[in-house]
């Protein structure tokens, strides 16, 4: 096993090598508190190698998992807390939204495939450095995403978290997403598109179900560009090639269309109401509810010269959402996080910690935001590898941390080691630096 960056920040400093397995050895560690991405264990013990998790709970771990004679942990971390490495739902890799400038970021779309995706690349390397350890990547025109996702299954791949692609999204020529969609006319039907992104490697099916909101008018004034039916045609042809579906849609006209058409994931639904909430918990319907981008718009009101009637529409708008999802919380609706980074003013992996703040402020306990980012996802979304929850056999992809994560979701701010399959990560991100 290897280790990456410097040994500062880390739980011990000079015992990194606990954290390793040195010569692939399992690693026993106890740690002051451990949430498993369901549950939260006080006094717990880990016991991993570089492949999987051989053992977790409060009980000691069976002779068979650690090594012949071993009576103790290899490291007793009394005041760190552990959990299951980040799991971002919703994530534009392809742009940079920490660029906020229109017209550079639609000049940005112009550049060649080979640098957008060395960037892309950059940005992932940067976001494990943050806690991230998985992306579900939410679509592109030009294909970053898939060669991402073929990145990450190559042998000798570099520092990344694991990420999947449904390439291109599908949409109405003339409706929203052209940037980031195919069109279902240049295909011939809701079928061949499907098949067509499948063919191309596409892990998942993104569709595109509605438009966007008017910020002018605090709502979504278009119909949704795709109707009931052409939805249940598309989760049907997504499910005979055993693939998940999930849909961009706002607007409550759209998300009871996605909800009849059964799509696996419900992406932004601003405007949900309580009914479809309890709908989606019946189904098993995964939301996302991506504050991030409006919450940037909100945040930044002055600077990017919108009115008081624009201002006030955006506060309703983000307390309604955050209405909804205290709501969906107490029903137990399944809540996936994801902050549609890659919008303007939401740069990868900084702004994913944004969005689990505002979960947080919204009315979630730490716990329920943390299960949100991690559990809540890997168990329904479909992911190519078994990780996101901390249980016998899972990949070992966690995180530590001394600071107290448990009274504050800003506290995952704060200096993280990040333990990868058989690889540490230490020294955070800048989030000054640009190309994010
Ligand atoms: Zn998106």
């Amino acid at each position: 096993m290897t280790t990456e960056s410097s040994t500062r920040d880390c739980p011990g400093g000079a015992h990194l090598r606990h954290l390793l397995g040195v010569d692939g050895r399992a690693v026993w560690l106890r740690v002051g508190a451990l949430f498993d991405g369901t549950n939260l264990l006080r006094d717990a013990h880990l016991v991993y190698d570089a492949g999987q998790i051989l053992h977790v709970g409060v009980d000691l771990p069976p002779r068979a998992v650690v090594r012949a004679g071993q009576i103790g942990p290899d490291h007793v971390l009394g005041e760190f807390t552990l959990i299951p490495g980040l799991i971002e739902a919703h994530a534009h890799l392809f742009l940079e939204g920490g660029q906020e400038d229109p017209v550079v970021r639609s000049a940005y779309l112009k550049l060649d495939f080979e640098t957008l995706l060395a960037r892309a690349e950059a940005r992932l390397a940067r976001i494990l450095r943050l806690g991230v350890i998985g992306v579900r990547d939410a679509g592109d025109r030009n294909g970053i995403g898939l060669a991402l996702q073929r990145s990450y299954h190559s042998a000798g791949r570099g520092a990344m978290p694991y990420l999947d692609s449904p390439g291109a999204a599908i949409h109405h020529q003339g409706r929203y997403g052209a940037f980031m969609g195919h069109t279902i006319e240049a295909d011939g039907s809701i079928e061949e598109a499907v098949a067509g992104r499948v063919r191309e490697g596409a892990h998942r099916i993104k569709v595109l179900a509605t438009g966007i909101i008017n910020f002018q008018l605090a709502a979504v004034t278009s119909p949704p560009q795709l109707s009931v039916e052409e939805l249940m045609r598309a989760a049907r042809s997504a499910r005979a090639h055993r693939r998940q579906t999930f849909a961009h849609c706002s607007g409550n006209e759209g998300v009871t269309a996605c909800i009849e058409a059964r799509i696996d994931s419900i992406e932004h639904g601003f405007f949900i109401d309580d009914d479809q909430l309890a709908r989606m918990r019946d189904l098993d319907i995964a939301w996302v509810p991506t504050f991030a981008p409006v919450q940037f718009q909100a945040d930044h009101a002055a600077r990017l010269g919108w009115n008081e009637s624009v201002r006030s529409g955006l506060r309703r708008i983000l307390d309604r959402h955050a209405a909804s999802l205290a709501h969906a919380a107490t029903l137990g609706v399944r809540i996936v996080a994801g902050s549609d980074a890659g919008s303007q003013g939401v740069p990868h992996g900084h702004g994913f910690l944004r969005e689990l703040e505002v979960m947080e402020q919204a009315g979630l306990t730490p716990l329920q935001v943390l299960r949100a980012a991690t559990a809540a996802g890997a168990e329904r979304l479909g992911f190519a590898e078994n990780f996101g929850a901390l249980r016998v056999g899972t990949k070992p992809r966690f995180l530590l941390t001394a600071a107290p994560l448990l009274d504050g979701i800003r506290h995952l701010r704060k200096p993280l080691t990040i333990v990868f399959d058989g690889v540490v990560y230490t020294g955070g991100d800048d989030p000054s630096l640009p190309g994010l």
